[in-house]
């Protein structure tokens, strides 16, 4: 027997309770949706996630202790649970047509450390690309665990292409001779010859990972191709442009379950959050519809239009363009920093990062770049149309804004923007009536 629904207390998020006994915190989760309602929201690592999946990650699940795996836990009332996530598995390993899935890192970092803990021992050599060129902390950058306790050995782009340097990546995989080979990263426009970087390690005898934390949204919706039936193990996090809640996850070949199962839990983490594996399934479910689809090809089109249009107007796309989500641009041809680029845009309502280029002469602080990704304003439903105007408002706050939001340029930016955002709203409130 199970208790009567009410879903305004406890079977989801309780918003009157937490108004109620904390109105400080409470009033700041309504002024973060202010926000993320108010503003043009162009991080391309970010998403707006369905209320469904909210509702699933706001549960009781969170409560539940449930180290181990489903049906061999450490804990005993793992029943419910359990089922969780055997659905979630289920629908990541179909999803992706993937032969093993974990679903319980928390994040896209500790889905790697979870990667690194299976396949290498300290000390190994890990060939990754560069952080400087696109690639990732957590790649083997020196302050982060992957530099500090891995021989990393990095590749980048070609300065030509500004697309990934393949023969520089075989050159170093012959002469370094690394456990793993990883690529994905976190300002990738383009798409990955993932056929040639299993040439690459088959050569040399080492793991193909793909992180795929920022483009397996689109490898979900089919707009791309999958790097599943090549890499040995693909990470990637489930918040980016897969649109679920935020954490990590894994798929891997057969062979490998076993290492990977043990790498997340006992080696890397302790309880998974089943609040967030709930969450993961839920977006599982909702990545397979037709609707989803739609909406990871609509993603790519408008990232396309976003970039070019930019390049129209001197804000030149790193590679000519982009095949993904996300587009990095050249500010040098309007003389702003990424620095300077991305405090005017904040002060007119645009939220971007900004970004160091390939070979970029700043310091990543300053920044010669910025980063765009469409997929939140895809969310909202905006289209090609819209990315135009869009591309518009970025340049005019670039090039003719300033810092201050007083300034009479961020100030008609602004509205601008608000205008935009009045058809396009994010988490619009249901109709009345
Ligand atoms: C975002 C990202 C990660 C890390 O994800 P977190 O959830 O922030 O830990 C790892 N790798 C790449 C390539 C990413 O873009």
């Amino acid at each position: 027997m199970t208790t009567a629904v009410n879903p305004d207390t406890y079977y989801g998020p309780s918003f009157a309770a937490l108004l109620d006994q904390d109105p400080e915190i409470a009033g700041l989760l309504v002024s973060e949706l202010d926000r993320q309602r108010t503003g043009l929201q162009l991080i391309a690592s970010e998403n707006q996630t369905s209320p469904a999946v909210l509702a699933a990650v706001g549960s009781t699940l969170s409560n539940k202790y449930a180290e181990g795996y489903p049906h061999a836990r450490y804990y005993g009332g793992c029943s419910e649970v359990d089922k969780v996530e055997d659905l979630a598995i289920e629908r990541a390993k179909k999803l992706f047509g993937a032969d093993h899935a974990n679903v319980q890192p928390h994040s896209g970092a500790s889905a790697n450390i979870a990667v690194y803990g299976a396949f290498t021992a300290p000390g190994d050599t890990v060939l990754a690309m560069s952080l400087d060129h696109g690639g990732h902390l957590t790649h083997g950058f020196k302050v982060s665990f992957s530099g500090k306790w891995f021989n990393a050995v990095h590749y980048g782009v070609d300065k030509d292409t500004e697309d990934i340097d393949y023969d520089q990546m075989e050159a170093l995989a012959k002469e370094h001779r690394p456990t793993m080979i990883c690529a994905g990263g976190s300002a990738i426009p383009r798409l990955i010859d993932f056929e040639r970087i299993r040439a690459i390690c088959d050569e040399v005898g080492a793991i193909m990972w793909i992180d795929a934390a920022h483009f397996i949204g689109l490898v979900a919706g089919k707009v791309i191709p999958s790097p599943v039936p090549y890499a040995d193990v693909v990470s990637f996090t489930t918040h980016k442009v897969l649109r679920g809640p935020r954490g990590g996850a894994i798929v891997c070949k057969e062979e490998h379950g076993k290492k990977i199962d043990r790498a997340v839990f006992p080696m890397m983490q302790g309880g998974p959050l089943m609040h967030g594996v709930a969450g993961k399934a839920v977006n599982f479910a909702e990545c397979m519809t037709p609707a989803y689809q739609a909406y990871a090809q609509q993603v790519v089109d408008n990232a396309r239009v976003l970039a070019e249009s930019l390049g129209e107007k001197g804000i030149r796309p790193i590679t000519g363009g982009t095949d993904t989500h996300l587009s990095l641009h050249d500010l040098r041809g309007v003389g702003v920093t990424g620095v300077d680029a991305e405090a005017r845009c904040d002060a007119a309502g645009i939220v971007l990062n900004k970004n160091a280029i390939p070979f970029d002469p700043e310091k990543p602080n300053v920044a010669s770049g910025v980063r765009v990704g469409s997929p939140s304003l895809t969310t909202q439903g905006m289209g090609p149309e819209q990315m135009k105007v869009v591309a518009d408002l970025i340049h005019r706050a670039v090039t003719e804004g300033d810092a201050d939001p007083e300034h009479a340029v961020s100030q008609e930016v602004h509205a601008q923007v608000a205008e935009l955002l009045t058809s396009y709203p994010a988490y619009p409130e249901p109709a009345a009536g």
